[in-house]
């Protein structure tokens, strides 16, 4: 992202998923962060929850946090198998093109099924090409600091490659033959902690495993949501203009090197 983005009356709707339920990893700062990245450049930003008593349409930037498996379960119980709306309204609104950020949790969502810890199945939307495994107390927890490289895909525009996060799931996720993977693991587990891969790319959706929150060490990442959000709405090319991101690149440096 360069140059300069005129100044005008920008405006987005960012649609929070579930906020009373999949928020039990502090994901909510990705919300913060792009609120506030969309304000430092005069767009007007407006956060709808959508949730088990309330749900819209107009939407132009998705996003859902991670939870536990029962908090899942309540929200499969709401999403996938007893309103036809939601699910109608939210598998469109992926598939047409609308930007959308899911963690953990919601990742699970989205493939085929996630089978939770209790060795109950909870289906998914099965918009992703993945499924997700949760070997309950027969594994450990795949838990820690994550580093990694998202060269080989859409953001590798930034010149930027490593992405820094902390991950906490039991879950194991497996990637189907026509899924790309959002980023490759340098260092810690990503999906499965066998294969290397880490989350998924899937139109202009994100499914990762990065928690921390993700976008505020990560603002690469923010901005192109911004940037494919502001796009979609008004079908126009744009350019952000750029933020001073000195401390977020410290924090990001702070992290890498307990690596090195
Ligand atoms: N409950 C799911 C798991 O353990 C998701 C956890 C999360 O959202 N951090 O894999």
């Amino acid at each position: 992202m360069n140059s300069k983005l005129r100044i005008t009356n920008y405006e987005l709707r960012i649609g929070w998923l579930y906020p009373e339920l999949m928020s039990t990893y502090g994901d909510y700062g990705n919300i913060i962060v792009l609120q506030r990245r969309c304000e430092w450049r005069g767009i007007n930003v407006d956060v709808v929850h959508l949730s088990l008593s309330k749900w819209e349409k107009d939407i132009d930037l998705l996003f859902m946090g991670g939870a536990q498996d029962k908090e899942q379960e309540i929200v499969s119980e709401d999403l996938v198998q007893s309103s036809k709306l939601k699910v109608k309204s939210l598998t469109k609104m992926i598939e047409d093109g609308i930007p959308g950020l899911y963690i953990c949790g919601a990742y699970q969502f989205l493939g085929q099924y996630y089978k939770a810890a209790d060795e109950t199945t909870i289906p998914g939307l099965g918009i992703f090409d993945m499924y997700t495994v949760n070997p309950g107390k027969h594994e450990k927890r795949l838990i820690g600091d994550i580093i990694v490289d998202v060269s080989n895909s859409t953001f590798s525009e930034f010149g930027y490659t490593q992405l820094v996060g902390f991950e906490n799931h039991g879950g194991r996720t497996y990637l189907g033959k026509s899924a790309t993977p959002f980023a490759h693991v340098v260092k810690g587990f990503g999906n499965n902690g066998e294969d290397g891969t880490e989350g998924i790319l899937y139109k202009n959706s994100i499914g990762s495993y990065l928690h921390g929150p993700l976008l505020p060490k990560n603002p690469e990442i923010a901005d192109w949501f911004i940037a494919k959000a502001l796009e979609h709405k008004y079908n126009d090319e744009i350019t952000l203009q750029a933020l001073d991101d000195s401390w977020e690149q410290q924090a990001k440096k702070a992290v890498l090197s307990t690596y090195e």
